[in-house]
């Protein structure tokens, strides 16, 4: 349930709803918009009149939240969440946009990739340092030497670091590196892992899982958010479907959806979301097009030796050309990048 207040309520009538709703034991969850106060009441009881809240003072009026999720919806807070890396927005008028290899490799690709992207315009960098491969042969990623590359190309080039946690056990070790906390697809309905994300302070990137369908997407969301942390960027990396034309189907619907559902920010990934390099500019154009708040792109330097996800990485000449494509779609948006 939420409750809204009334836009000249009083702190005392925000705090005597809030005593009412805590005195019957819901979760209190306070949102302090620009216009109006918002207060979130997350608990499972059915019996309540919502009647009770409404004739209180101050309250301007009740919503049954009938989407299981509440932190993460639009209703407990309707103006967009903007998250921040290293001073770059995201979920704002600006568009984000990440690149960077599938895998870290070694200190030179990292360097030689990063100074790439970033005179191509990207603000952020990705790279994985623990890769999540589906096979236990293929290459596992450098561990806490990728993540030291990572810093450095970071600093060096001015761009913020994404790298994929996939337990919660490297946690405290990836936030010494990292500015952003990536969540893979694999690891999406991983509760523990979401769960020990709210509690720490950095941004977290939620990927989509390959089956999962928009609401439990956003069930995870909220996993992270009810620990406190509401610094969570979703990110649309293609589906699971009978289609074998494209590695996976990158739903570019979800992202008015998740807009319409969600205030957290969502960008698209179609490298994933493709799994072909030709297949990549095309459909970062439609996934800002359709209001993505960011991209993120695979970018190797020579990727027909990268250690994975080669055939899907763009050469930072293509990089370079979908930048200037996507600035001319940003315009016609009156957004920038
Ligand atoms: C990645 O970003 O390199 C990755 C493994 O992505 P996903 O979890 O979407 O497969
Ligand atoms: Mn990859």
């Amino acid at each position: 349930m939420v409750v809204v207040m009334d836009m000249q309520a009083t702190e005392a009538q925000i705090q005597s709803v809030i005593g009412r709703l805590s005195e019957m034991g819901f979760d209190i969850h306070r949102s302090t918009g620009v216009t109006r106060t918002v207060i979130g009441a997350i608990g499972d009881k059915t019996g309540v009149d919502t009647r009770d809240f409404e004739v209180l003072p101050g309250v301007h009026e009740v919503v049954r939240i009938t989407e299981p999720y509440k932190l993460a919806s639009r209703t407990f807070k309707e103006e967009d969440t903007v998250v921040e890396a290293k001073g770059i927005q995201i979920g704002g008028k600006q568009l984000a946009l990440i690149a960077g290899p599938c895998a870290v490799e070694s200190r030179d690709q990292l360097m030689t990739i990063a100074e790439q992207v970033k005179e191509a315009g990207a603000h952020g960098l990705r790279g994985g340092a623990f890769k999540p491969r589906t096979s236990p042969y293929s290459f596992q990623g450098l561990g806490e030497e990728g993540l030291k590359y990572l810093r450095e190309a970071g600093e060096r080039f001015g761009l913020f670091v994404v790298t994929e946690v996939m337990d919660r056990a490297q946690i405290a070790l990836i936030s010494e590196y990292a500015d952003v906390l990536q969540v893979g697809a694999r690891n999406m309905q991983n509760y523990t892992l979401l769960t020990e994300l709210g509690k720490q302070p950095k941004p977290v990137l939620l990927k989509r899982g390959m089956a999962a369908t928009v609401e439990d997407w956003l069930m995870s969301a909220e996993y992270i958010m009810a620990g406190g942390n509401h610094q969570v960027i979703l990110c649309e990396r293609g589906i699971r479907t009978f289609e074998r034309y494209t590695r996976n189907t990158l739903d570019i619907s979800a992202i008015p959806v998740v807009h319409k559902l969600s205030h957290l920010p969502i960008i698209a990934d179609p490298s994933h979301g493709t799994g072909i390099r030709e297949k990549v500019l095309p459909m970062a154009r439609a996934a800002v097009a359709a209001g993505a708040d960011g991209l993120m792109v695979e970018v190797h330097h020579d990727p027909n030796h990268a250690k994975s996800d080669g055939a899907q990485s763009l050469v930072p000449e293509q990089f370079r050309e979908m930048v200037r494509e996507i600035r001319i779609i940003v315009q016609a948006l009156g957004r920038e990048v």
